[in-house]
């Protein structure tokens, strides 16, 4: 069929599977890998060499399951150490990941490749992490899974930080720093938020009439 690499027949594209801690990402990355190996298809696993929390080469989620990824410390080196073979390029705790990691993404999809990420889509202060925004705007599927809040049960969106005298945004840890929260449990307020609270005081005053502009 011509010149063409084999791989050229193939569609890329670029999945995200994202949410707060403890709500199942890296065990859906999992999930689908071990899907595509079963039907022999060449996957590789990235990680970023920051993650050191159980093992040096190896996915390790929060229920064990295993794959085998090697730990990069840069989005460029995930190109470098990429096979020619490979179909599928699944990628864990990518919010960690420099600005490039969109660029390399985009270059994988279009080689042909199915590039699989997973990571947190917002920090403990509930803010946007590192290059996901970007992410999730090229992808073309998205799932953002939820975790269970510690405090009252329903579906959690936020990793609430038990620690907050680290200001540092990567702080990786496990239960004993972090905890799953829904939007009621999750009482951080943001720069901003203080900022919108003082505007909806000043506007309560002025209706009563203690604002005279
Ligand atoms: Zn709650």
């Amino acid at each position: 069929m011509g010149n063409y690499p084999s791989h050229q027949f193939f569609s890329g594209s670029i999945e995200v599977v994202c949410g707060p801690m403890f709500s199942g990402k890296t065990e859906e990355l999992i999930r689908r890998v071990r899907r595509a190996q079963i039907a022999r298809q060449k996957v590789q696993i990235f990680k970023p060499a920051i993650d050191d929390r159980y093992h040096d080469t190896n996915v390790v989620s929060h229920s064990s399951l295993e794959v085998e990824a090697v730990a990069v410390g840069s989005s460029i080196d995930i190109l470098k150490k990429l096979y020619d073979t490979t179909r599928i390029v699944a990628i864990d705790e990518v919010q960690f990941f420099d600005e490039n990691i969109i660029a390399v993404v985009q270059k994988l999809a279009r080689r042909g490749i199915r590039v699989i990420c997973a990571g947190l889509d917002q920090d403990y202060r509930g803010r946007a992490f590192g290059p996901m925004p970007e992410l999730l705007c090229i992808a073309d599927m998205v799932n953002k899974v939820s975790a269970i809040c510690t405090v009252c049960g329903s579906p959690a969106t936020k990793s609430f930080r038990k620690i907050t005298t680290d200001e540092n945004q990567v702080l990786v840890g496990e239960t004993d720093v972090y905890e799953a929260r829904c939007r009621t449990h999750f009482d951080y307020v943001a720069e901003g938020e203080e900022e919108l609270l003082a505007f909806t005081v000043a506007i309560k005053s002025d209706e009563q009439g203690e604002l005279n502009l």
